[in-house]
């Protein structure tokens, strides 16, 4: 009785430990494997110019989703502005300069009764030394998108999508024994294949690296470091995200 009682116990552990190294291969694979690839699809789709070129080509449209109840000295017309936060201020500041003091151009900033009504971007830049490596998941999908949307095709969108809503779903799990063996293999598939077609949309190349990324993930010993390392990766893409809009100071 005792005996079966310390199997039990024991099997428990293990099942418990499968669980837990689970959550952590997931995490591993969303912040490691996935990031790594999205960002070798960005540059690709951006074509020549470079990272930081495309950042400046986008910044209008950029700004707008961080500031998007306050029209900008560039906004022309009556633009329609997004009304919902798609981007932190902590994410904006991953990728551009974010002018502070009284660095608007003369009649560019706009007040009214105490309140501005207008902003000026013309020294908002993309920063001099941004590379892909300043993206994390979030920006990463918002950007292909919103801003290279006519250079993939609907699947690719779409898995995208899935890619951004797993990632938020991951995010969700607070508690490392809440992902059942069964949740684990669902996300894990969805993922596999959707960062796999993306690979493959780039070059036969990118989708072998990606497999072999996947395989060595699948396959690699979850020392402690890595988890950790991991794990605190995806707390801070977390914190960047829910960071509230600050109004700039121009
Ligand atoms: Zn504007
Ligand atoms: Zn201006």
């Amino acid at each position: 009785m005792a005996e079966m009682s310390e199997q039990l116990k024991m099997r428990e552990r293990h099942d418990d430990e499968i669980i837990e190294e689970n959550y952590y291969r997931l995490i591993g694979f969303v912040v490691d494997v996935i990031m790594e690839i999205l960002r070798k699809v960005i540059i690709s789709k951006i074509g020549h110019g470079g990272f930081q070129k495309f950042l400046n080509s986008q910044k209008h449209k950029m700004y707008h989703w961080w500031i998007n109840n306050t029209q900008c000295c560039q906004c022309y017309g009556s633009i329609k502005l997004l009304g919902e936060t798609e981007l932190s201020r902590a994410q904006i500041a991953c990728l551009f300069e974010i002018p502070v003091g009284d660095r608007a151009k003369p009649g560019h900033h706009k007040m009214k009764n105490g309140k501005t009504i207008q902003y000026c971007v013309c020294k908002f830049y993309a920063k001099v030394d941004v590379t892909t490596k300043e993206l994390d998941l979030a920006l990463a999908c918002t950007i292909l998108i919103n801003c290279l949307s006519t250079k993939c095709n609907p699947l690719e969108l779409k898995c995208i999508r899935t890619i951004k809503n797993l990632r938020n779903q991951i995010s969700h799990v607070t508690c490392t024994q809440s992902l059942t063996s069964d949740e684990f293999n669902r996300v894990w598939e969805k993922l596999e294949y959707s960062i796999l077609y993306l690979a493959k949309g780039v070059n036969e190349n990118l989708h072998v690296e990606a497999q072999k990324s996947i395989l060595s993930l699948k396959n690699r010993d979850l020392e402690l470091k890595y988890c950790l390392k991991v794990h605190n990766i995806l707390r801070i893409w977390e914190k960047r995200d829910t960071l509230l809009t600050e109004v700039i100071l121009i």
